[in-house]
């Protein structure tokens, strides 16, 4: 599992869509890696202020643009 990984499975890890292996692993990646719990705070409180926004939307409702748009602006501040 690399913070790659991470970054593509965050949305699912969000839905729990995952299996539980992946989700471990996931789990145990970020335990260990600053950067991508600074990543997973971020990408908390993106999707926080956009449930704000629209107020019942959950993760799953919110529109599949938005989500990477915001994944791509976290991705740059990163570097
Ligand atoms: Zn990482």
């Amino acid at each position: 599992m690399t913070c790659r990984d991470v970054s593509r499975f965050l949305r699912e890890y969000f839905e729990d869509e995952l299996v539980p292996a992946e989700r471990q692993d996931i789990e145990a990646h970020i335990a260990e890696c600053e950067n991508c719990r600074t990543y997973l705070t971020q990408y908390q409180d993106t999707i926080k202020a956009a449930q704000l926004a629209c107020e019942d939307a959950n993760v799953a409702d919110l529109p599949e643009d938005l989500v990477k748009a915001v994944i791509a602006a976290i991705a740059q501040e990163r570097r």
